[in-house]
């Protein structure tokens, strides 16, 4: 019944020692099903307590494990730095312990606990205590010696104290680590100072001290982040082998007929990329590469020589952007590039006549167009290509890596994905870790340079004055809100501005010698198109809108923005709106009202007003918000690591991805017998989250 003589780390957890069908469930709930899983149950702290020493015989500056009943405790509310106070006594004596900020202690520490307290003696008006020592509760039912609050503390639940899973991994720990096969030689461990696998496993359970549990740590990051870097690289070199796709031909002659039609010369970024682009294209295998750069960094452009390299090639090319302005915006700009050219284009948005649509659709299919711009109508069934040769994708700041698939029906197409958002590199090699990366970080010379202010609401009217003498000069400004309506009710910081409303102040009290327009989502397409033609136009000079505007204008002229209730988006975001001035020779000015005590708020604005480097405010907000809140780790297969992490842990990191890229490089598909447990491993860690299923 109990196969317990054959412990493996594929044995489920119920068959191991000190595991029964209770326990198997509780430890289920915490992801943990079998051996393996159980080693893979990390601590999340370790504590190395010296043997306790008992009260009476403390001395000032030792570092100390004292235990002993909770007298009494006293939340000092009052004083200049608020405190929680513990008087702790053994039969030698009574020491005092302090918590600084303690309040969230009272509801943990109790008259009558039994209690350990890890800490450095300090003296305080002739008495001995202890200054916000570690601590630990030591409840009735668990072991009363050092054992219990010493070593590996473990994420616990309400069924599973730390205490027992502690006990559990450790009761067949040695077992298990004795049958971990090693992934690499031992060379490569040697070299780069690297622990051996169940060395680390068996440290980071069972640590000799904080060293130990430091190199463990190590080895453990690198193994998880080698492993998704490699499922990257299998994807990667899948993609690339599964697919074929036509190699452009590049000339001199095709070059300096694509430059031709760009009235400026490019920058040295733009050259950079397009070089890159130009690289990929001439091979056989599809281009797959990321393109990222601010809002007006001059993508478009290098997207447009490919497209035209393609075009030189007698092949189709694609433009999808995500909404219908941004598609009607890019036909336009090409259309400025392209006047004259004998390039056959067309644009295909949603909402065209039926008629029309079919019209295009022909042409399409009988190869009468070779340059379409449009939106996800570019995707729907009836729309198929003669020879599409390269699509390029505009995310602008969306990271719908989903779609990127979508166009490769039939024979692939090179692909270009572009997108507005900066992504951190740590991000960006792993969200985007099968993909190139291209950066164009420097702009187009010429351009306004951007003025970001923080207005507090005691300087709103100055500001309005401010604008006013502005608009009156001639320039257009924009103001944003969160949301078009307000909220019924109020939250905890009052109720939002809302689009509309602040539409009725501005345009009949605050501005009434200005032309207003208001713009929002839920307007029909026809009138969103109409407004802004009025704004381009300069007819109307100032826009209320709702965020809408993020995707999609490009008026030189407005050189001012307000962003009301700027707390309430996230600095990505704020980052993107304010890309919108800043695009004539004029000097703009992004101005964020905010009225917000909150540091983490406040830190983000700071930011901005800080730098206009998005590439900075992107590693900030990766900083301040951690990946998970960036990436919705489904929706952008972002594996979602246990140990390591992508932003600490960025040099291991680049490591193992190129460690990682070079073993696809020279072994696909892990078919070594040397490879068998590596191939193993990844298939358990990654295999479902990068869709590995069939390595192999
Ligand atoms: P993005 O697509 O990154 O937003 P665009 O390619 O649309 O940027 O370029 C933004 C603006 O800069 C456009 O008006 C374009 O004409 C201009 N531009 C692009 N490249 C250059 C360049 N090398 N020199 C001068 N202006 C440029
Ligand atoms: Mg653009």
């Amino acid at each position: 019944m109990h196969p317990k003589a054959a412990v493996t780390p594929a044995t489920p957890v119920q068959y191991l020692k000190g595991v029964g069908p209770a326990r198997a469930e509780a430890l289920a709930e915490l992801g943990v099903h079998t051996a393996q899983d159980l080693l893979n149950y990390f601590p999340r702290d370790w504590r190395f307590a010296p043997e306790p020493t008992k009260i009476g015989g403390l001395r000032k500056g030792q570092t100390v494990c004292i235990i002993g009943i909770v007298e009494q405790t006293d939340y000092q509310a009052h004083r200049k730095t608020p405190f929680f106070e513990v008087m702790l006594a053994d039969e030698t004596g009574v020491c005092r312990i302090v918590w600084f900020h303690g309040k969230y202690l009272m509801n943990q520490i109790e008259p009558g606990q039994r209690l350990a307290a890890i800490g450095t003696v300090s003296e305080y008006k002739h008495q001995l205590q202890l200054t916000n020592p570690q601590f630990h509760i030591l409840r009735a039912d668990e072991p009363q010696d050092i054992e219990a609050f010493s070593g590996p503390v473990y994420p616990a639940s309400a069924k599973l104290p730390s205490w027992q899973i502690k006990k559990i991994i450790q009761s067949s720990l040695d077992v298990l680590c004795e049958q971990l096969p090693e992934f690499y030689p031992q060379e490569f461990l040697k070299k780069n100072d690297f622990c051996g696998r169940s060395e680390a496993y068996r440290q980071i359970h069972r640590p000799e001290d904080e060293q130990a549990v430091q190199r463990a740590l190590r080895r453990l990051k690198y193994d998880e982040l080698f492993l998704m870097q490699l499922g990257l690289a299998v994807r990667r070199h899948q993609m690339e082998h599964q697919c074929r796709a036509f190699p452009m031909v590049w000339t001199e002659a095709i070059d300096r007929r694509i430059r031709q039609r760009f009235p400026f010369i490019l920058t040295e970024d733009q050259e950079t990329v397009i070089r890159e682009i130009v690289q990929d294209m001439s091979r056989p295998v599809p281009m797959n590469r990321l393109l990222q750069g601010d809002v007006g960094s001059g993508k478009t452009v290098a997207a447009l020589y490919a497209a035209l390299l393609a075009v030189a090639n007698r092949k189709q090319a694609a433009i999808m952007a995500p909404t219908e302005i941004l598609a009607r915006q890019h036909a336009e700009s090409i259309e400025r590039y392209l006047k004259g050219s004998r390039v056959r284009r067309a644009l295909l948005v949603g909402g065209m006549p039926p008629a029309e649509r079919e019209r295009i659709a022909e042409q399409l299919r009988s190869r009468q167009i070779d340059l379409v711009v449009g939106t996800v109508a570019l995707l729907e069934e009836d729309i198929a290509f003669a020879d599409l040769g390269l699509a390029v994708i505009d995310e602008q700041h969306k990271f719908g890596v989903h779609q990127r698939a979508q166009l490769r029906k039939g024979a692939a197409p090179h692909c270009l994905v572009m997108t507005a958002t900066p992504i951190p590199r740590t991000l960006a090699m792993t969200v985007f870790g099968d993909l190139d990366v291209s950066v164009i970080r420097n702009r187009p010379p010429g351009r306004g340079e951007v003025i970001t202010r923080w207005v507090p609401p005691d300087k709103r009217r100055e500001a309005m004055e401010f604008l006013r003498r502005q608009i009156q000069a001639g320039r257009q400004a924009y103001f944003v809100y969160p949301r078009i309506e307000s909220e019924n009710g109020s939250d905890e910081n009052g109720r939002r501005k809302a689009a509309a409303e602040e539409y009725q102040l501005l345009s009949k009290a605050v501005f009434p010698e200005f032309r207003v327009g208001l713009l929002h989502g839920q307007m029909p397409a026809e009138e969103k198109k109409q407004m802004m033609a009025e704004f381009r136009a300069g007819r109307i000079q100032i826009l209320v809108s709702t965020v809408v505007i993020e995707v999609g204008v490009d008026v030189p002229n407005a050189t001012l923005m307000v962003i009301e209730n700027a707390d309430r988006f996230g600095l990505a975001q704020l980052h993107q709106l304010r890309g919108r001035i800043g695009r004539g020779q004029n000097r703009s000015y992004c101005l964020l009202f905010a009225e917000t005590d909150n540091p983490e708020a406040r830190q983000r604005l700071d930011v901005l007003t800080r730098t206009g480097d998005g590439f900075e405010i992107a590693e900030e907000d990766l900083r301040l918000r951690g990946p998970g809140e960036l990436f919705s780790t489904r929706q952008h297969g972002l594996p979602d690591l246990k140990i390591a992490n992508i932003v600490e842990d960025f040099d291991l990191l680049t490591f193992a991805r190129k460690q990682a890229f070079e073993l696809i490089r020279r072994d696909p598909v892990l078919s070594g017998p040397e490879q068998a447990a590596l191939r193993k491993a990844l298939i358990e860690r990654f295999g479902a989250s990068l869709g590995l299923a069939d390595v192999g």
